[in-house]
């Protein structure tokens, strides 16, 4: 099976591993299943959620490619159109620009300079310089033509310490409310183009896929759209409560912790 496993929330929550779920992966990995990291965030590189999941203990393959990001679901997606866009304003965080630049994409900053080199594409993801001009100057490129990407729309996210922290819809939200003009594209969850991204990177189906998600109106949503199968977890930012408040969103099952994920993957792979 190919196991689609969400990181904040599931794998980890700030710096304190989930208890017991790298234990989980690793013997379903040995049992044959594809364990590939899907996450929202698109502030790093691939290369820096290697470095931080292998001091977590989780199965990992060989190189990046097990981890799939926001930012790196938009770069795949931008090197596959046609034309394939020449340049991207980066209006987000290192890790973006990177993916980007990785596929052949030149980035610029939001600048005046950046702006004077006629950007094709507009990718936004949470930006920690975010300044009045920048957004200006982003809005600004997607007046002049460029496609609006957003990585996610996700408004909120949770910061180390608890505190909830602006997420990139907030700028996508931003940057869209100046502009007068919803994105073009959005990768992110609960959009389906992520697990598909990581689906294509992994060489198999979705219909094979479970994926395993603390989020019910992203990680389970995007399941269902595209006919995965799902474990919703509830070691992060979903209650029992939020499952009745969304009875439209259904996953496959629940499981409180790593022992009941173990036991749910086991009859789902039967
Ligand atoms: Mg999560």
């Amino acid at each position: 099976m190919l196991l689609l496993v969400d990181l904040d929330g599931v794998v980890y929550r700030g710096a304190e591993a989930v208890p017991g779920v790298a234990g989980v992966l690793t013997r379903r990995a040995a049992k044959g299943d594809k364990v590939m990291y899907v996450t929202n965030n698109s502030r790093w590189h691939r290369a820096d959620y290697r470095t931080r999941l292998e001091g977590h203990g989780v199965p990992l393959g060989e190189g990046w490619d097990s981890v799939v990001t926001a930012a790196r679901a938009a770069a795949v997606l931008l090197a596959e159109r046609d034309p394939k866009p020449r340049v991207a304003m980066v209006f987000g965080g290192p890790g973006l620009a990177r993916e980007l630049r990785e596929v052949g994409i030149r980035t610029v900053r939001p600048t005046p300079f950046g702006l004077a080199a006629a950007p094709d594409v507009l990718a936004v993801g949470v930006d920690f310089r975010l300044t009045y001009a920048r957004l200006t100057t982003a809005v600004e490129a997607v007046r002049r033509g460029a496609l609006f990407v957003a990585t996610n729309r996700d408004p909120i996210y949770p910061g180390a310490d608890g505190q909830l922290m602006a997420g990139a819809g907030a700028m996508v939200a931003a940057v869209a409310a100046a502009a007068m003009k919803e994105p073009d594209l959005v990768v992110g969850k609960p959009e389906p183009r992520l697990f598909e991204a990581a689906a294509d990177a992994a060489g198999m189906p979705l219909n094979d896929a479970i994926v395993i998600g603390d989020g019910l109106t992203t990680d389970i949503r995007a399941a269902n759209r595209v006919g995965a199968r799902s474990v919703l977890m509830l070691t992060g930012v979903t209650t029992e409560a939020d499952l009745a408040r969304f009875p439209d969103i259904k996953p496959t099952r629940v499981a409180h912790n790593a022992k009941e994920l173990e036991k749910a993957l086991a009859e789902l792979s039967a």
